[in-house]
């Protein structure tokens, strides 16, 4: 763990192990920090604050650049460790720590970018200052499915806006924030300013984030259970809080546009990560008259998939996070079964040699899928793609909006019009028209409705961090 800028155990000295989930085999073992030590972090951040707070939007930003050559320059060995712990392929693990630099760099921009105004007075002998300052003590919780971006979109902008921070990372994922932090400490990032609390009990470190009169921000990526949770235990403190949670895409493809070329965008989006996204797609509607097509186009694509270690050349399938993963995956399937789905393709746990010894699933195709079934209710977080045949525009703008989500939305057509009004009725925080990937450092990402609270990138990502301050001046 890092606290005041000294690596250290937990005072304890518990650890716990890591374990690589395409072959359950424990990689090492991390400090298994405990609520004391939460707070020790918490105290470390508000003693380094005033300092921080205190040097210049341009240290500051100087500082979160190197960060980001440093992790550019690392990337390989950052891969590699994230394939290790959490399986994503090597090829997808690279892609996501560009993306994560991608956020040291964005913000090391706008920490120069946070302007304040003056607001014209009644008075002639009055003026009014607006400026902005830092929130204070940052507490981020992050999760396992991208365990180096998460991260990095949160400390980013805390440290861009002159913000301390204590991150608790996933259990599943530590080693990734380890590597983070040892940029940002090399980086220059002073001592206390960033801390960092491994743990196996994330309730006690969150009791701490939630309670300690210290922490003056919450931000949270997870499940939408904890975040609720978690929010409305700060928000009674009074906390400033930002959730990213879970979602339930549509992905919807209308009959003006091609049925295969959206298949192939499906089976590339849906199986990202192995479906452990927030923003996969949860129910692809189809017109009925292109069911066929689209399909069998990407059930053919799926078949094709490689499943197997992150580390082996050509796998598109890594391992699910955990047995409880694979368990819930198997369980949604079984049930939409249960309530006369059909499986086109995969549907069953990936046993054979190697893959018996990790926590693996097969890309699997749905068809026939219905609004009585869990998996058009609830999140999957696997390699699973449900097929729902559709008529009419209104209808499946109201299917789709029937959700207590509103994260991502995916949109097929080739008329303009029809674009926009999906782009304007779809009830979701990012919407990508012919494209399946809707996301990039300079643009906000977040949710509507149980999807989460604000924003993170873009440039709204650092008012999440900033309060607003007004001076008024009798002259
Ligand atoms: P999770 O909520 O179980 O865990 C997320 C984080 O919360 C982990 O660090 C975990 O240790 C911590 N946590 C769990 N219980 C806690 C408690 N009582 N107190 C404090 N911290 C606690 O979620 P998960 O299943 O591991 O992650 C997947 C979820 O994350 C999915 O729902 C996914 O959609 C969501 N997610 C959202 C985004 C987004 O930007 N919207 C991005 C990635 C993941």
């Amino acid at each position: 763990m890092f606290i005041d800028g000294t690596w250290g155990n937990a005072t304890n000295g518990a650890v716990f192990d890591v374990i690589n989930p395409a072959n359950q085999k424990t990689i090492c073992s991390v400090p298994d920090g405990s609520g004391a030590d939460a707070v020790a972090a918490i105290e470390a951040a508000e003693r380094a604050l005033g300092a921080w707070a205190g040097r210049s939007a341009y240290e500051r930003s100087e500082i979160l650049y190197k960060a980001w050559q440093l992790m550019t320059e690392r990337s390989e060995a950052l891969a590699r460790t994230m394939t290790e712990e959490q399986g994503k392929p090597l090829r997808a693990a690279r892609i996501e720590v560009k993306y994560a630099a991608d956020f040291l760099l964005w913000f090391a921009e706008e920490a120069k970018r946070v302007y304040g105004e003056t607001i014209p007075a009644a008075r002639a002998d009055q003026r009014f200052i607006v400026a902005r300052q830092p929130v204070g003590v940052v507490a981020a919780i992050t999760p396992w499915n991208y365990p180096v971006s998460m991260i990095t979109r949160k400390v980013g902008p805390a440290l861009a806006a002159g913000c301390t921070v204590v991150l608790k990372p996933a259990e599943d994922t530590p080693l990734c924030a380890i590597e983070i932090f040892k940029i940002l400490e090399e980086a220059g990032v002073p001592g206390g300013v960033i801390n960092l609390v491994t743990t196996s009990s994330p309730a006690a470190v969150g009791d701490a984030f939630v309670e300690h009169p210290g922490v003056a921000k919450l931000t949270f990526t997870g499940s939408t259970a904890v975040g609720r949770m978690l929010a409305g235990r700060a928000a009674a403190n009074m906390k400033r809080v930002s959730c990213e949670l879970g979602g339930h895409a549509p992905f919807i493809v209308f009959e003006d546009a091609d049925p295969v070329h959206a298949a192939k965008g499906a089976s590339l989006v849906k199986f990202l990560n192995t479906g452990q996204a927030c923003i996969s797609p949860n129910r692809m509607y189809v017109p009925n008259r292109h069911l066929d097509a689209f399909t069998s186009t990407l059930s053919d694509r799926v078949q094709k998939m490689k499943a197997g270690s992150g580390f082996e050349e050509g796998v598109s399938i890594g391992p699910l996070v955990n047995a409880a993963a694979v368990d819930k995956v198997d369980a949604q399937v079984k049930d939409a079964v249960t309530g006369g789905a059909e499986i086109v393709c995969g549907g069953e746990r990936l046993v054979d040699g190697a893959l018996g010894d990790g926590f693996f699933y097969a890309p699997t195709v749905l068809g026939g899928v219905n609004q009585s079934m869990q998996i058009y209710r609830e999140e999957t977080f696997g390699p699973v793609a449900p097929v729902i045949g559709f008529d009419d525009e209104d209808e499946v703008l109201s299917l789709a909006n029937d959700t207590h989500y509103g994260l991502a939305a995916y949109v097929y057509t080739q008329n303009m019009a029809r674009a926009f009004r999906m782009f304007e009725g779809l009830r979701f925080g990012i919407i990508g028209i012919n494209d399946i990937n809707p996301t990039a450092a300079a643009v906000p990402f977040g949710g509507m409705k149980s999807s989460g609270l604000g924003r993170e990138g873009g440039h709204e990502g650092i008012d999440e961090y900033l309060e607003t301050k007004v001076g008024g001046f009798s002259i």
